[in-house]
């Protein structure tokens, strides 16, 4: 048997703040969300390892490291709105939502949603509204967002997530014009002036739809 709380205690010590990660409301976060309870329980024991995991219909859960850097950059603080793309699994909406964040996620894989809509429910995560549709046209009607996270890789970076991106804005995404291989981008608006950051390679699943692959 595993033991989640000490696991959850070392994947924060050994795989994020070893890696630079320090904002705390992300490691807290890190430590209270149950990630093992967000994969199939055959695969439970190995929720806390260093690497990302299937999650079924061909899509996976990111690493941990990852799910910790992208909250980082994208500096939440309660009370925001926050857009995700890519439910998977729904833990890092989860994580969004420990750190004080009103969530929007979208989700295109209809068992992939239904399953995470169940999650949610089941652990009380009442500050995530779950959708159904393909996430690169955003959720116009409920824009404008303070954060948006976008969790699959795409040729680029979606205008209508741009164009539903509150000013001052943060949006993080993987961009790459191979398919599996991607630069994570954070991109900031400000003032009416948009610009780009990179923040180094990562491998992301692809991000299909009408502004994606
Ligand atoms: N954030 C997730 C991991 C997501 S894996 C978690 O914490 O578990 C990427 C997800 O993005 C997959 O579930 C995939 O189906 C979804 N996806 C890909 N393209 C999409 C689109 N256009 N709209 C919504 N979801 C999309």
């Amino acid at each position: 048997m595993i033991d989640p709380r000490r696991s959850r205690e070392r994947m924060v010590k050994d795989q994020i703040e070893a890696r630079g990660v320090s904002d705390p409301a992300v490691l807290e976060a890190m430590r209270a969300v149950p990630r093992h309870k967000f994969v199939e329980s055959a695969l439970a024991a190995k929720a806390y390892s260093d690497s990302p995991m299937p999650i079924g219909e061909g899509q996976t859960i990111s690493q941990p490291y990852i799910v910790a850097l992208m909250s980082e950059v994208l500096q939440v603080r309660p009370g925001m709105k926050v857009l995700e793309i890519g439910t998977g699994s729904g833990y890092q909406a989860a994580i969004l939502a420990h750190m004080g964040a009103e969530v929007h996620t979208v989700e295109r894989i209809r068992k992939l949603f239904f399953t995470a809509r169940k999650r949610f429910a089941d652990m009380r995560l009442f500050s995530i509204r779950p959708k159904l549709d393909d996430g690169t046209l955003g959720w116009p009607e409920e824009s404008p967002y303070d954060r948006i996270i976008v969790t699959a890789g795409g040729p680029q970076v979606p205008q209508p997530l741009l164009d539903q991106l509150a000013d001052p804005g943060r949006l993080v995404i993987p961009v790459g014009d191979s398919r599996r291989r991607q630069r994570l981008v954070l991109v900031t608006k400000q003032d009416g002036k948009v610009e780009e950051q990179d923040l180094g390679d990562v491998a992301f699943v692809d991000l299909v739809g009408s502004h994606g692959w």
